[in-house]
């Protein structure tokens, strides 16, 4: 077995049958104008019998592979939130090791979904995160400033009072379940994990069921190759593994919160503790998560407090954290469909709303010469892959960068 550390896979290859043939890696050594630099070194193809996409949410790949072979037909929208986590040292008196926390609703009004995980884990450590639902309406919530705030509620600030926090990150999660799941095979590949949709959305979890789906994965790529089964089967495992059934007990909940959060938790109890996800229905996903934005004109600005770094911090610093590091004369990998929307369309009817979604300040609308202009500070993209979700004219899509430049999520 080999491995390629730092050499993102960045695009599909496939047989003239259409069947899926392997990935390429990039192009190293590119220039911003697309000029080979002296450190120019050409991408290689990977071929396989079977090739197993695992790229995690909104996997760049993964999404051409369920448009190309329509895999979405039949299924809900999929559905996505984003997740802010950050790593606290904290005073010893404050610190309870195994100690476990969730809550849902504040800061975020009734109808916005999300909640807030914190874990007590060794050596004073607490992970605290908070997860914002990409079906938000308002064009001025910025998740990012959402979380700051959260931080500073009294039940949370009396813990991490004292502390240093030392660590921050982003990531899009993925949140449909088993109604968005897409058909997670197709001639020559596999989708496995966050990259098909296997999280389990109330717990917050998705490791366990992204091995577990890697495994059945393996399993059906053997008895391909030594049985010529067809990798139908992987899909037969799957719906006979404890994942789907995870998976279809947890189902209901992300969309009884469309209701808004307290006819959400009173369903989700009564699903889950009284019938225990066995309810004879399935409720629906109804709109992807770039279609729920209202214009500007009809939504109330949000003020956010200004950040104390004590509690708070602003996107800067925490990018910092992240150790992100794009050279900046590499090719920008955050594409516009058309470059002229943002501010032709976007910030007229949303206010350009990527100034706040984006929890890494990647992207801004500066003034110049009275001018409106949009500027994609993507040497700072800390890959979480919201834009690509958000963007309500899809006009954003991510694609690989080079090498390895993104976070460096260590201890995360
Ligand atoms: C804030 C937050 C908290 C969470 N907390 C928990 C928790 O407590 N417990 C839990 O079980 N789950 C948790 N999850 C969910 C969990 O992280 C995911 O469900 C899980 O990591 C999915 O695993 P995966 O292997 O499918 O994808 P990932 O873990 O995302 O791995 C995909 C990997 O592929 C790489 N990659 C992507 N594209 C390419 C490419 N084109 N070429 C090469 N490499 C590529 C990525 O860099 C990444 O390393 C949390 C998620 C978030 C955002
Ligand atoms: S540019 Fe997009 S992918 Fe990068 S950090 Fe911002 S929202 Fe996330």
């Amino acid at each position: 077995m080999k491995f390629f550390p730092g050499f993102p896979a960045s695009e599909i290859l496939y047989n003239e049958d259409g069947s899926v043939k392997g990935v390429a890696t990039q192009d190293m050594g590119i220039d911003k104008e697309g000029n080979q630099k002296d450190s120019f070194e050409p991408g290689i193809e990977l071929l396989g019998k079977v090739t197993v996409f695992a790229e995690g949410c909104r996997g760049h790949l993964g999404k051409q592979l369920i448009e190309k072979f329509n895999l979405s037909e039949g299924k809900d929208p999929q559905q996505y939130g984003i997740g802010f986590k950050e790593i606290w040292e904290i005073e010893d008196k404050n610190h309870e090791e195994g100690m476990v926390m969730h809550t849902a609703g504040w800061p975020l009004d009734n109808n916005t979904y999300g909640g807030s995980f914190m874990y007590h884990a060794e050596n004073k450590q607490v992970f605290l995160g908070y997860v914002i639902g990409l079906d938000y309406k308002n064009p001025y919530l910025s998740p990012f400033d959402e979380f700051q705030r959260f931080k500073t509620h009294p039940a949370i600030k009396k813990i991490i009072e004292g502390g240093k926090r030392i660590s921050y990150g982003a990531r899009a999660l993925i949140e449909g379940g088993l109604q968005s799941l897409p058909k997670m095979y197709m001639p020559g590949a596999l989708l496995v994990g966050c990259d098909a949709g296997t999280l389990n959305m109330p717990k917050i979890k998705g490791s366990h069921t992204a091995m577990k789906s890697g495994m059945i994965a393996a399993e059906t790529i053997i008895e391909n190759i030594k049985e010529k089964k067809n990798l139908s089967i992987y899909e037969e495992k799957f719906k006979k593994s404890w994942v789907y059934e995870e998976l279809h007990r947890a189902r209901n909940v992300k969309p009884s919160f469309s209701w808004g959060l307290i006819l959400g938790i009173i369903f989700t109890g009564i699903d889950q503790i009284l019938f225990k996800g066995k309810l004879p229905f399935t409720l629906k996903h109804k709109h992807a998560d770039h279609e729920t934005l209202k214009p500007a004109n009809e939504m109330p600005k949000i003020e956010y407090p200004k950040y104390d770094n004590i509690f708070t911090f602003d996107k800067t610093s925490s990018v910092y954290l992240t150790g992100t590091n794009h050279a900046d004369n590499q090719p920008v990998h955050l594409k516009l469909k058309d470059p002229n929307l943002p501010i032709s369309y976007t910030l007229e009817k949303f206010d350009e709303p990527a100034q706040r979604y984006c929890p890494a300040g990647v992207y801004e609308v500066q003034k110049e010469n009275d001018v409106n202009k949009f500027v994609i500070n993507s040497q700072n993209c800390i890959h979480c892959k919201t834009c690509d979700i958000k963007e309500p004219s899809q006009n954003i899509t991510w694609v690989t960068p080079e090498g390895s430049g993104g976070p460096k999520y260590g201890n995360m």
